[in-house]
């Protein structure tokens, strides 16, 4: 744990293991509810001084960041490789994602604007200030367990927040790392602090009861989300939840089927299809689903999937044995209610994959809305695929659902394009672009998907209290 500026050790400890395969690649300090209280504390003592230092300043820190951060993307890759399981490649790419929260906060330190406001009295002038809302506690997933990190460090520190975040407790080695980033780039002591632990529950108890406290951000589950969001509600804290998706990914006929399934075969698999932009139901007009759905297994069939450290593998473990089961049972539930298998199905155990938690990568159509896969969040590696007739009815069953984070639609119809895209209830939508993310735009859902955005201009706006003063001159 990282508490006021000073790496705690303890005998309280817990392991951590590769999920590719079953070793144990470190053991961590297992924080308990006072050291969270003692972090809060340490980042309320360290409020005044870092909230009156000059944008410049936190800025300048923030740069340094980045460029530690940089420097070690390839240690940093592998690290996450050993510990969350996705491909080195893939792990590279999150490195420079993380990164770029670093810069672009680094940026917008500078660019918190004020405002003044005429008045329609002669002797009044108004004046608008931002000021930081104070001490922020964060609670970050294992999925992304370096970017999920800046996305929240870089915008709390810009703004002249101090902050204690605990990381999920499958990726703690991660987020030391980014701890130790912050420590050489120079952050005084109690501006970030880290919290391990492998027993969230007293630490989000701390986070949501300890007055000091303004502001809870959260990114994970929909379920723990609510907790968290209810917990903070009597003393009224800000929060701001990246929670679960359900993306619908829509191709329209007058696409191409195939750059259309290959967009999806990139993005389904992605992380093994642990994340909460994955598209979880793809919904294909009937006139190209044959096509669609060869293109599809095809490129499915050509996936290897396999420990992250070898780069000829592009799929890496899940999580867990419980992350297997649900998606296992999701896969069991179509198949029984009527789905057709195109590829996989099943839990990978071959070739000491039994050692790690794989599942191979699945193709499945005639999927229904009885099913559980239709509703439930799969965090996996399915792409279940629905045929429909017309665009009412598919921007319909894609808006059924009590998600709203990212949305995909493929179509070369520019008026469709713009119909779906204002049609669709969610908070991010790709058309015919299957990454519509980046660390200058702003990220987050709608309904049950969350609260909030992060990255762009509004990632700032969130650590941000608004001041009017009336001046009678
Ligand atoms: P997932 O199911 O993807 O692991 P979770 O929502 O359980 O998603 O986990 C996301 C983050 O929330 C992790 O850091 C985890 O430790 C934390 N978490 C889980 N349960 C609680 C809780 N009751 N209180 C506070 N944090 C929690």
């Amino acid at each position: 744990m990282y508490i006021n500026g000073e790496w705690i050790q303890s005998s309280r400890r817990f392991p951590v293991f590769n999920p590719a395969n079953g070793e144990q690649i470190g053991e961590v300090v297992d924080g308990d509810r006072g050291d969270a209280s003692r972090a809060i504390a340490a980042a309320k003592a360290a409020s005044p001084a870092w909230s009156t230092q000059t944008a410049y300043e936190r800025s300048m820190l923030l740069y340094s960041a980045h460029q530690l951060m940089i420097d070690r993307r390839p240690q940093l890759a592998e690290l996450m490789t050993r510990e969350q399981g996705k491909p080195l490649k893939a792990a590279l790419n999150e490195v420079k994602y993380a990164a770029d929260f670093l810069l672009w906060f680094a940026e917008e330190a500078k660019r918190v604007y004020g405002q003044t406001i005429p008045s329609s009295r002669s002797d009044q002038r108004f004046l608008v200030q931002k000021h930081p809302v104070g001490v922020v506690a964060a609670i970050t997933p294992w999925n992304y367990p370096i970017s999920m990190l800046t996305r929240k460090l870089a915008p709390a520190l810009a703004a002249g927040c101090t902050i204690v975040l605990k990381p999920a407790e499958a990726t703690p080695l991660c987020a030391i790392a980014v701890f130790e980033i912050l420590h050489e780039a120079g952050f005084p002591p109690g501006v970030a602090n880290l919290v391990t632990t492998c027993d969230p529950a007293p630490i989000g108890e701390e986070f949501c009861t300890n007055v000091a406290v303004r502001k809870l951000t959260f990114t994970g589950s929909t379920a723990v989300g609510k907790k968290l969001a209810q917990a903070a509600a009597p003393q009224l804290k800000r929060v701001s939840m990246e929670l679960g998706g359900h993306a619908p990914f829509i191709v329209f006929d007058d696409a191409d089927p195939v750059h259309a399934a290959k967009g999806v075969a990139l993005v389904k698999f992605l992380n093994s299809g642990q994340a909460c932009i994955s598209p979880n139901r793809i919904f294909v007009q009937r006139s190209i689903l044959t096509p669609f759905l060869e293109t599809l297994q095809e490129r499915i069939r050509k996936l290897k999937v396999g420990d992250g450290m070898d780069a000829a593998n592009s799929i890496g473990p899940l999580i867990n044995q419980t992350a297997v089961d649900k998606v296992d049972r999701q896969v069991s539930d179509a198949l029984a209610m009527g789905a057709t298998l195109h590829a996989g199905g099943q839990p990978l155990t071959d070739g000491g994959l039994d050692r790690g938690f794989f599942y191979a990568p699945t193709l499945l159509s005639n999927v229904s809305a009885q099913m559980l896969i239709y509703r439930e969040e799969t965090f996996g590696p399915v792409a279940a695929v629905i045929a429909f007739d017309d665009e009412d009815e598919v921007l319909a069953m894609a808006n059924d659902t009590a998600y709203g984070l990212a949305a995909y639609v493929y179509t070369q119809n520019l008026s469709r394009a713009m119909r779906a895209f204002e049609g669709l209830q969610f908070g991010i939508i790709g058309i015919n672009d299957i990454n519509p993310t980046s660390a200058a735009a702003p990220f987050g859902g709608m309904n049950e998907s969350g609260l909030g955005r992060e990255g762009a201009r509004e990632g700032i706006e969130e650590y941000l209290e608004t001041k009017l003063g009336g001046f009678s001159i």
